[in-house]
């Protein structure tokens, strides 16, 4: 299902306003220090935090606990929102949605929220995918966004606003349970987990992705605990070990999609900078410094490298770390030449890495029809745009 997002009229084209800050950008200090100068008591910067964090509120004429003169400065000096959603896809499960956002320098980056029903082991989840660059210059052949090229890096309330949005729809889907019965007020669960595995290297975006982190971890906000964040790099050596010393219990993930140079040189160039022996050792390091253990993600690409003996590398590779391999059939890209392992042939890759008592799991697979790997949806939309124009 495509809702199309009403497009601006020419005369306001013609005079465009310049966009006000977003206070998404604003850590808690900056915060407080911000109520202080706008002469309001400390106790007003948590009232707001939890207004925008919390409450999910979209505009400050809706913060009715604060003071109208308090609303009337915040509205003048800034917006919430960094960005306007110019399309909201729904999976035909209903699984997932995609979420596509124009800033205002015309940039397009997406956002995925995957819903995952509770079972007899867990609860209900829903986890927000989520950007830290309009688009990405590590250039990974498999990927849509390393397709694109590089744009620039994401603000941090550009990171922060991705969940934000996602946020107020779990919030709402909440609401709904609550009043058909289907859960109780103490149940309800909102954004329960935060994966940085959008558009971008999160690590090469580190500070603003860091003080993201910070404003999502906050317990008077949006309250999502670091062991639900996973921060996912293509393998950048500084910042894992950086990231090592975080005082945060925030997950590591790591692309590695093959178990030596020669494979992954191929499909991503930053094994020229950090090929897999420097890459794995600092990974070890960082399960030493930690001892959290590292996620690996590896995407199954047929005939690149799912075949049995890459397997036996890779168990080789893993073998006695603390860490998971997550498995991931490939979702092709429109432009990409890769294919789809058959299912077969995952079950036996995870069969042999097992024998080197490495722990995995094949992924399940959501949102193929609304193109939700990453890149994907802003690749189909400007193709789209191309298209009209030259018609
Ligand atoms: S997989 Fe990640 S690091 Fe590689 S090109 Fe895509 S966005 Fe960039």
């Amino acid at each position: 299902m495509t809702t199309p997002i009403p497009q601006t009229t020419p005369d306001e084209k013609a005079a465009p306003a310049q966009p006000k800050p977003s206070i998404l950008n604003l850590g808690r200090k900056e915060m407080l220090a911000l109520v202080a100068e706008l002469g309001e008591p400390p106790y007003r910067a948590e009232q707001l935090w939890r207004s925008i964090y919390h409450e999910c509120k979209t505009s400050f004429a809706d913060m009715t606990n604060l003071a109208k003169g308090f609303r009337a400065s915040l509205e003048e000096r800034f917006s919430i929102d960094p960005f306007t959603p110019a399309l909201h896809l729904h999976s035909r499960d209903g699984s997932t949605d995609k979420a596509l956002f124009r800033m205002a320098d015309g940039e397009m980056i997406e956002t995925v929220l995957m819903r995952y029903e509770p079972d007899a082991h867990r609860k209900r989840r829903r986890t927000a995918c989520v950007s830290t660059q309009a688009g990405c210059a590590l250039g990974c052949t498999f990927c849509a966004t390393g397709q694109q090229g590089f744009r620039r890096q994401l603000t941090t309330g550009e990171i922060v606003g991705q969940v934000l949005y996602v946020a107020r729809i779990a919030q709402a889907e909440d609401n709904a349970l609550i009043a058909s019965r289907a859960i109780a007020q103490g149940e309800v669960s909102g954004i329960t987990n935060v994966v940085f595995m959008g558009m971008g290297e999160p690590f090469a975006n580190y500070d603003n992705t860091m003080k993201a982190i910070r404003v999502l971890n906050d317990g008077q906000g949006m309250n999502i605990g670091a062991r639900h964040i996973t921060v996912s790099t293509v393998g950048l050596v500084p910042q894992i070990l950086k990231f090592a010393d975080e005082p945060f219990q925030v997950n590591l993930a790591v692309s590695l999609h093959a178990p030596d140079d020669e494979t992954r040189s191929v499909t991503m160039p930053i094994n020229r900078r950090y090929p897999v022996a420097t890459l794995i050792d600092a990974c070890r390091r960082y399960v030493e410094k930690t001892d959290r253990r590292v996620f690996f993600e590896y995407v199954l690409l047929a005939g690149q490298n799912d075949s049995a003996a890459q397997a036996h590398k890779l168990g080789a590779l893993l073998r006695g770390m603390l860490c998971h391999v997550n498995l991931i059939p490939v979702n092709p890209t429109e432009k990409g030449s890769y294919r789809r392992p058959v299912q077969a042939r995952s079950l036996e890759f995870q069969t042999v890495l097992l024998t080197y008592g490495v722990p995995s799991t094949v992924r399940i697979e959501k949102g193929i029809d609304i193109s939700a790997g990453c890149g994907q949806l802003r690749a189909r939309v400007l193709d789209q745009a191309e298209a009209t124009a030259s018609a």
